[in-house]
């Protein structure tokens, strides 16, 4: 445990009110909320400005305390926890929660750590601008738990995910030096690019305290589909088609299973089927367009009358007014939660080729039935970015915790495909706890070294968030 006199002297950087202690109040943050995850620690910091964080990391290193940032504390690979030793600081960076400037002009606004992305995302519309990263966490992740996981979504397709979407950051490294690097530039060829370094380095190379995020136009039109598909080879097919004709118009493209449908129809109060009849696979559609509300949805009538002359769709609706397109992409949210209810389940996120996704597929398949017969198969996810949530229900009526001790075992086996089609297995969620062992020997040893060499020059006392990583 971390002696009383040390506690004291983190607490008066940021204030008793702010440096909490007592068992009930820290509970929230040793914890994830699916309970996968748990930690414990004798103190969390919440620091309200850049400096005082730099003078909690000064105090850390000079003591040698190990600290463990964390943001809207939705990760799912259990970055944002400590371990189990009582002697980590958890950083929060909630009350870091200014926006600091919104530029129309240069189409950016700056914002702290902590603001949550739904604030960001309102706030840029009220300056008639577009945030596009949109995660299911949305109501409580944070800007710089997005950019220390490089959180993806489903509108990364067009825009980019949260490494695409940063122009500039500002972060305090372990030493408690601050790195202003908060610019709005599109171009900047000035030597190593620092700032991608500390975007999906989940906190182990120093705290980001905010940065420079790009703005788009707000959409004119946007318009949302469903479709009926009969295989994976028809959801490329048509993923092609739909591009061939959108181009950037193209903003969202997502996979879903009959299987995570029926579990979401199942279990979400309220929730509806877009189409009639039972269907082997669907996509939820959306195109945007800049121009107006009837250019989008020409546009889209335009795609799924070509996908359904073209054999690949088999039936179609698209939404009629904002609440249903709003039905549609809450139905494809709800996806992941909806698979709780139907006992244990276990996950992967992975990417391929996009051009290879039948293949996964296909070969995920089999190989589920070969580790545990009777597997269900929940697979949905961002087509369009070859990113698929490959998850896996145990078997009706079988025991959970049996289930669940084929994990490793499962693990391997789709992960073993996803290597052989030079995919990655996490796409979007980061390695954290959970998937470290397993980066650690499936990633090239020069890759390794160089990353350990890496965190060597930021993080010389190893204080950053130990044992995530690598
Ligand atoms: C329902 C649900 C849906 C989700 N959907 C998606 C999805 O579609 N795509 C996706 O990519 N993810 C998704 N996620 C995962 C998660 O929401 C994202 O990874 C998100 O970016 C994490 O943000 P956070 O603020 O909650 O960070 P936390 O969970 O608090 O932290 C995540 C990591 O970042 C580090 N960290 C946090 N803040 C900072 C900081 N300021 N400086 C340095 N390090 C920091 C932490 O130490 C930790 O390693 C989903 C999660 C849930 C629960």
């Amino acid at each position: 445990m971390l002696d009383d006199a040390l506690i004291h002297r983190f607490a008066e950087i940021v204030g008793d009110k702010y440096a909490l202690r007592a068992v009930g109040e820290i509970a929230p943050y040793v914890e994830e909320p699916r309970g996968l995850f748990a930690g414990r620690t004798p103190l969390v910091l919440k620091p309200a400005t850049t400096e005082e964080v730099s003078r909690i990391l000064r105090l850390a290193s000079g003591t040698g305390t190990a600290i463990v940032p964390q943001g809207g504390n939705t990760g799912l690979v259990g970055g944002q926890m400590p371990d189990r030793s009582g002697r980590e600081v958890v950083v929060s960076l909630s009350r870091l929660n200014r926006i600091r400037e919104v530029d129309v002009q240069s189409n950016t606004i700056t914002a702290e750590a902590g603001v949550i992305l739904q604030t960001l995302q309102q706030t840029a519309e009220e300056h008639g601008r577009l945030f596009p990263l949109a995660l299911a966490s949305q109501g409580s992740c944070q800007i710089g738990g997005n950019l220390s996981s490089n959180a993806g979504g489903i509108g990364v397709l067009a825009y980019g995910g949260a490494r695409e979407l940063c122009l500039g950051v500002e972060v305090v490294l372990p030493t408690g030096e601050v790195l202003d690097d908060l610019r709005k530039l599109k171009k900047d060829n000035t030597g190593y690019d620092l700032k991608n370094l500390f975007i999906g380095a989940e906190g182990t190379l120093g705290i980001i305290t905010a940065a420079v995020l790009k703005l788009f136009p707000l959409p004119k039109g946007r318009d949302v589909a469903w479709a009926a598909l009969s295989s994976p080879r028809d959801a490329l097919g048509f993923f092609e088609l739909a591009l061939a004709r959108a181009g950037n118009g193209l903003t969202a493209f997502e996979l879903v299973g009959a299987t995570p449908l029926e579990f979401a129809l199942r279990h979400v109060p309220g929730a509806v089927a877009p189409l009639s009849g039972s269907h082997p696979w669907y996509v939820m559609v959306e195109i945007s367009s800049g121009i107006s509300a009837e250019a989008s949805g020409m546009l889209m009538e335009e795609v799924m009358t070509a996908g359904l002359e073209a054999g690949l769709v088999i039936d179609a609706v698209i939404a009629q007014s904002t609440a249903q397109a709003e039905a549609f992409r809450n139905l494809r949210e709800a996806l992941s939660e909806s698979q709780k209810p139907e006992g244990g389940s276990i996950k992967h996120d992975i990417s391929v080729p996009v051009v290879s996704i039948p293949d996964f597929i296909e070969q995920a398949g089999k190989a589920v039935q070969k580790v545990v017969p009777g597997s269900r198969v929940a697979c949905f996810g961002h087509m369009g970015d070859g990113n698929l949530h490959y998850n896996i229900s145990q078997p009706v009526g079988a025991d959970k915790q049996e289930f669940l001790s084929h994990y490793r075992a499962m693990n391997d086996a789709i992960h073993e495909i996803v290597r052989a089609m030079g995919g990655s297995i996490s796409a979007e969620h980061g390695i954290g706890r959970m998937k470290r062992d397993e980066l650690l020997v499936t990633a090239p040893p020069v890759a390794i070294n160089l990353m350990r060499r890496i965190k060597q020059a930021f993080d010389p006392a190893g204080i950053m968030n130990p044992g995530k990583v690598i």
